[in-house]
């Protein structure tokens, strides 16, 4: 970073070079040397895109030695999200992209205005932490596969205790306790592989119509058949909810929140889900009366493992996963989380869908 601040200030420097015309040569020489030095690739855009001036590493990165190589910048990241980042110009924002020239290497991308029209795009290259990142998902997707199978036969023999009736009585309590903390495993087990799961697949998303009012409806359905219903539950959609996507993951969104929206009300729960389009997209709000959230959780709770009160997620049967794997779900089709709440008085988490997600 040190070294990017110090190139940062040589550019600006270098804006000044006239200034400084008897070491004009010896000066700009200087400027390359030190920005070939820092491990960063470094490019200086135009307000066309195009590429004016780049260190040695960004040369490398891009392919820019290539005899027929672009000058726009945009036709090295064809990504619909790098255009958006180039518009945007957000500096204290970083973009992680695939490399053009090496399919298996990870480029991370900040922009720095720089001038009155320029852009500094500095570039590191992030495929070692990735790849390490990769070696321990797949372990621990492996562990907890692994894990299943076992568990399946220990809780088939703890459920067949708890259904004899030739068990001591002294027993019945302690396998009564089995019976629950197994169960928690497999809840804990189950979650972790979708979580696994929508994180090793997140840009093979299906296109499939899906029908987020159904999706509702039968979650509602679901909820007013439990043995502790909440008061009410409202499903309010005033125009069509079909959105492109994957039925599964977005089924697990809504479950999830409902999910916690019951776990996390008393009997007198009223939950209501909304659904409205706009010139930004499509907005899938779901409400509730329940306990509510301070501030300072917001930005944590969908961490992973991340709970508020524990003993209160442990014995509502929650594993502390459900809004970890509704992050990366809407992540998956570009969608994000906005979370609302009063405590006391409630929550509200809405799904922001992009116009380019809702079938017209
Ligand atoms: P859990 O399985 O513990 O519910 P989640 O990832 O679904 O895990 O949620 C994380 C934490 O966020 C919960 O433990 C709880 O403290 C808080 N939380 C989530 N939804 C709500 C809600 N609707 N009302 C109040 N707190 C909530």
């Amino acid at each position: 970073m040190l070294v990017t601040v110090l190139i940062y200030n040589s550019l600006v420097f270098s804006k000044l070079k006239y200034l400084f015309s008897s070491n004009r040569e010896n000066l700009t020489q200087k400027i390359e040397a030190v920005s070939n030095a820092t491990r960063d690739g470094l490019l200086l855009i135009d307000k066309n895109n195009e590429i004016t001036w780049s260190n040695e590493n960004a040369k490398e990165w891009l392919g820019l030695n290539e005899k027929y190589a672009s000058k726009n910048i945009r036709s090295y990241f064809p990504n619909p999200n790098f255009s958006v980042f180039l518009r945007e110009i957000d500096s204290e924002k970083t973009l992680e992209v695939i490399s053009p020239t090496k399919k298996e290497n990870f480029l991370s991308l900040q922009i720095i205005p720089f001038g009155d029209e320029e852009r500094i795009i500095i570039i590191r290259d992030i495929s070692k932490p990735i790849k390490l990142e990769t070696i321990r998902t797949d372990f621990a997707a492996n562990a907890s596969h692994e894990l299943r199978s076992p568990l399946t036969v220990i809780a088939g023999y703890i459920d067949m205790m708890q259904h004899d009736d030739s068990i001591p009585k002294d027993w019945q309590e302690p396998i009564k306790e089995l019976g629950k903390q197994s169960q928690r495993m497999q809840s804990v087990l189950s979650d972790l592989l979708v979580l696994f799961q929508l994180e090793s697949e997140s840009n093979e998303i299906d296109d499939e119509v899906i029908d987020l009012e159904a999706i509702a409806n039968s979650s509602k359905k679901e909820a007013m058949s439990r043995k502790n219903p909440p008061q009410s539950f409202e499903v309010n959609f005033s125009e069509p909810a079909l959105i492109k996507g994957d039925e599964f993951r977005i089924q697990s969104v809504v479950t999830n929140i409902v999910e916690n929206a019951l776990r996390y009300s008393d009997k007198k729960g009223a939950i209501k889900i909304y659904w409205h389009t706009d010139e930004k997209g499509g907005h899938l709000s779901i409400k509730d009366n329940g306990i509510g959230m301070e501030d300072k959780h917001l930005k944590r709770i969908t961490e992973r493992f991340y709970r508020i009160d524990k003993g209160r997620s442990r014995d509502m049967g929650g594993t502390g996963l459900g809004l970890a794997i509704v992050k990366y779900a809407l992540q998956n089709h570009n969608a994000t989380l906005e979370i609302k709440s009063i405590i006391g008085a409630g929550s509200e988490f809405i799904c922001h869908f992009p116009k380019d997600r809702i079938k017209k």
